[in-house]
């Protein structure tokens, strides 16, 4: 395989400073780190690619054999067309190194080069604040909590910096400590001549700071688990699903990074009457057919309490009346759904012999058949 000219690959000319080639490494390797181009396998090959030419390019003893005899044999020695005379046996093997199982981050990489090579934690990653993570919560409402919206208080297991320690991880008047094995890299260097190892300190496992007195309390890790009552408002119209973000709520950074947040989702129980979907409702109210045949004013019931409905005469069983704004809330917006009312006819039973009288004399009255268009139907 022909390897691309390591200066090339960075950008950079021949003559770049130490300072150059850090510069353009870590602006390529921001742009193309398989945590910012997930399952991009093209970004992952060029990552590898890049990382491969800063770990010679960024020591000078490497650097000066590569220019002088170009690429170092590959560390298997598979690849009889290289006619390199010098191999880095340091060298970190990114063609079979696995991201996704290393669990490395665009935050490792001045740990593991800036370190590695510089011997410096200069802008070290590992002192940098991390935000706290946020926490997910399920809310039960009824479906009136969902109409008025509702404040009330929860109460949750959450993060937060251990009161003993401040989140410093030691017990009180002491400090971290610079790992004396690694002088704070992290990273420790066995060198013979030109040909340098690197290994994760075992003493500090890469921090670089050694806790000599943790914390009792929270055992050195600076946070404690604390359940914690947390007032939340829970606005007017939310559905199934619905998410309600509380800010800073979440469990607690690190090194001074903002807290997480909480999510609440709520769930709404349904309602025996009112069916919800989106933020219109619908029901069915009965009426009687001297009702739907005379009209009437009703009373129907509503979230907002009784309102009154007026029937017009004539109305059909299965109509749907339409009440305006009387639906839910809009979650975004100001107005609201509204509420369709589809009436049924209930005929009358138990017909005693006065009504049948009353009866039988109005169809007397007022013969109707409503099945005339029917006799089209029938064959002859
Ligand atoms: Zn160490
Ligand atoms: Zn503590």
């Amino acid at each position: 395989m022909n390897k691309r000219d390591y200066y090339e690959v960075l950008n950079v000319s021949k003559k770049a400073s130490e300072k150059e080639i850090k510069a353009a490494y870590r602006k390529l390797a921001r742009k193309y780190h398989p945590d910012v181009n997930p399952n991009d396998k093209s970004a992952e090959a060029k990552f590898k690619e890049i990382s491969e030419a800063y770990q010679v390019l960024s020591d000078p003893e490497k650097r000066a054999m590569y220019d002088k005899f170009g690429h170092p044999l590959s560390r298997d020695g598979a690849d009889k067309s290289e006619s390199s005379r010098w191999s880095d046996f340091s060298q970190f093997d990114f063609s079979s190194f696995d991201f996704k199982k290393s669990g490395f981050k665009v935050g490792d990489l001045g740990d593991i080069f800036g370190s590695m090579f510089s011997g410096k934690r200069e802008d070290s990653p590992a002192s940098e604040p991390v935000k706290g993570s946020d926490i997910q919560y399920t809310m039960d409402l009824s479906f009136e909590d969902a109409v008025q919206g509702l404040n009330t208080r929860i109460r949750l297991q959450r993060e937060v910096s251990c009161p003993s320690c401040h989140g410093m991880g030691t017990e009180r008047g002491f400090y971290l400590e610079t790992c004396s094995a690694c002088k704070g890299t992290g990273q420790v260097r066995t060198s013979t001549g030109f040909l340098n190892t690197f290994q994760t300190c075992s003493l500090c496992r890469g921090s670089g700071k050694i806790n000599k007195n943790p914390c009792r309390t929270c055992q050195g890790s600076g946070v404690i688990l604390q359940s914690e009552k947390i007032s939340v408002k829970i606005p007017a119209g939310v559905d199934n699903g619905s998410k309600i973000r509380v800010p800073n709520k979440g469990n607690v950074g690190r090194r001074g990074g903002s807290p997480g947040d909480l999510y609440i989702t709520t769930r709404v129980r349904p309602h025996p009457f009112f069916e919800r979907k989106g933020d219109n409702l619908y029901c069915e109210v009965p009426i009687t057919f001297i009702e739907a045949t005379l009209g009437a004013k009703i009373k129907v019931p509503t979230v907002d309490g009784e309102a009154t409905m007026t029937i017009p005469m004539g109305t059909e069983s299965g109509q749907i009346f339409r009440l305006r704004g009387k639906g839910m809330p809009h979650l975004k917006g100001a107005g609201r759904g509204d509420q369709f009312v589809t009436v049924k006819v209930v005929t009358p039973k138990n017909v005693d012999p006065r009504m049948e009288q009353l009866l039988r004399e109005l169809e007397r009255l007022h013969p109707e058949n409503p099945r005339t268009h029917l006799q089209s139907y029938v064959p002859h």
